[in-house]
């Protein structure tokens, strides 16, 4: 999979280069390219050049705060977007970011990150895109406000490559936890198997696999309806949505 990602702070994705996305950049299971977008913004929206590379502008309308240009992102997302590529822009208006659709994005030849700052990109750019052919996700980490698009796009970055078959050293471990199935994980134990007066639960040093993965399945159900109510489906028979 190739990823690009557009920010004013690109030195932002050095995190890309550690751990295990680190490894799969090395390997070439993930290819990613950042990007400046001051690069873009050698003109002004009258045509003139641009010494000071603004890429923003006041909202049409008034009010607070500034939007970013949709002629600078769009000269950048005309370089930066390959055919069939999906456009992700980070929002705290934008639809949830979930599991589901981290595995439905690991699919994706290319996926391009464009990352906002101020008060989001012009609404225009992700119209632009759509009407042209192109998928474009709009997507929230959760329902708060960052200052910008580039920690989203480094969470969303993490969950989609590490869906990329091959990424992980155990196949098992993406399929068995959180969200794999619309239920949260049973809780994890390792040694001492006794600490600070907490004892593993005992069924776990049992070594009877029935009994273990019965009870791990009830504490995901316990968990989740705990936590998550909003998780488990209507019916609440343990199917989960
Ligand atoms: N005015 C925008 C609004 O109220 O919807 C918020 C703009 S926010 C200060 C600046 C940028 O941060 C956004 O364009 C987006 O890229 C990013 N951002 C902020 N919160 C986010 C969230 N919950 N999920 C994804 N991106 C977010």
């Amino acid at each position: 999979m190739r990823i690009d990602v557009v920010s004013i702070f690109p030195e932002f994705f050095s995190v890309l280069d550690v751990s295990l996305l680190g490894k799969a950049r090395q390997a070439e299971l993930v290819q990613a390219h950042v990007h400046d977008l001051r690069q873009w913004a050698d003109v002004k929206p009258d045509g003139t050049p641009d010494v000071h590379r603004a890429v923003d502008d006041s909202p049409f309308g008034g009010g607070a705060g500034m939007v970013m240009r949709a002629d600078v992102w769009g000269r950048a997302l005309d370089d930066v977007l390959q055919p069939g590529g999906v456009l992700v822009i980070p929002s705290p208006a934008g639809s949830p970011f979930t599991q589901a659709l981290a595995a439905d994005l690991a699919q994706a030849e290319q996926i391009a990150f464009a990352c906002g700052r101020y008060e989001g990109i012009d609404a225009r750019v992700a119209e632009h895109y759509e009407a042209a052919g192109f998928r474009v996700a709009e997507l929230s980490l959760g329902d708060y406000v960052l200052n910008g698009g580039e920690v989203a796009a480094v969470a969303m970055i993490e969950a989609i490559a590490r869906l990329i078959p091959g990424f992980m050293g155990n196949a098992a471990s993406v399929v068995e936890e959180s969200h794999a199935d619309g239920l949260l994980e049973y809780p994890p134990y390792t040694r001492p198997a006794s600490w600070r007066g907490l004892e593993v639960p005992r069924v776990l040093l049992s070594g009877h696999h029935g009994m273990i993965a019965r009870w791990r399945r009830e504490q995901q159900m316990a968990r989740t309806r705990l936590r998550r109510p909003d998780l488990l489906a209507d019916d609440d028979d343990g199917v989960a949505q």
